[in-house]
C-alpha cells in the first residue's frame, strides 16, 4: 500500500494538460492501486493522477461502493445541468458551487486495457467531470459560480 502526498494548488502540474497513456502496463496498474490507497486515506470522492504528481490521463472516482477507474477518459455525451457544492483534495478549505451536466456518457480504458463505456448521473457524473477537468489543467475554482471558505 502506498499513500501519496496530494499536490496542492500552486503546483505547476495541476495546470498542465496530462499526457495520454500509451499502454496499460504494470506501471499504470500500480499507479491506479496507489491512487486508490491515497483516495481512501484522504477520504475523498475522486482523484486524478496529476494530483499525486503524475502527468498521466488516469482518474478514479468512488461514490458509495462504486469505484470507477478510467484511463484516457473522454466524455461522449452530456445531458441536463445542475449546480452543487464541490471541493477538491488539492484545494483545502475551499468549496464552491459548480454547474455540471446531470448525466454523462464516458469512454476510457479499464485496468485490463479494454475500452469501456460508462453512463453516470448525479454525484458520480459530477465527480467524473471534475476529475476529467483535472487532466486538462482545469480546477473547480475556475468554473465555479461562487466559492466559499470552509
Ligand atoms: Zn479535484
Amino acid at each position: 500500500m502506498s499513500v501519496y502526498k496530494i499536490v496542492e494548488i500552486g503546483a505547476e502540474i495541476l495546470r498542465e494538460k496530462a499526457r495520454e497513456v500509451k499502454e496499460v502496463n504494470p506501471t499504470i496498474i500500480k499507479l491506479l492501486d496507489n491512487m486508490i490507497d491515497t483516495l481512501h486515506a484522504a477520504d475523498g470522492v475522486g482523484l486524478a493522477a496529476p494530483q499525486i504528481g503524475v502527468s498521466k490521463r488516469v482518474i478514479i472516482v468512488k461514490v458509495g461502493e462504486v469505484l470507477v477507474e478510467l484511463i484516457n477518459p473522454v466524455i461522449l455525451e452530456k445531458e441536463g445541468e445542475n449546480s452543487a457544492e464541490e471541493g477538491c483534495l488539492s484545494i483545502p478549505k475551499i468549496s464552491g458551487d459548480v454547474v455540471r451536466a446531470t448525466k454523462i456518457r464516458v469512454q476510457g480504458l479499464n485496468r485490463q486495457g479494454k475500452l469501456v463505456e460508462i453512463q453516470a448521473e448525479h454525484l458520480l457524473a459530477r465527480a467524473l467531470q471534475h476529475e476529467i477537468d483535472h487532466l486538462e489543467g482545469i480546477l473547480f475554482i475556475d468554473v465555479a459560480k461562487k466559492t466559499y471558505r470552509s
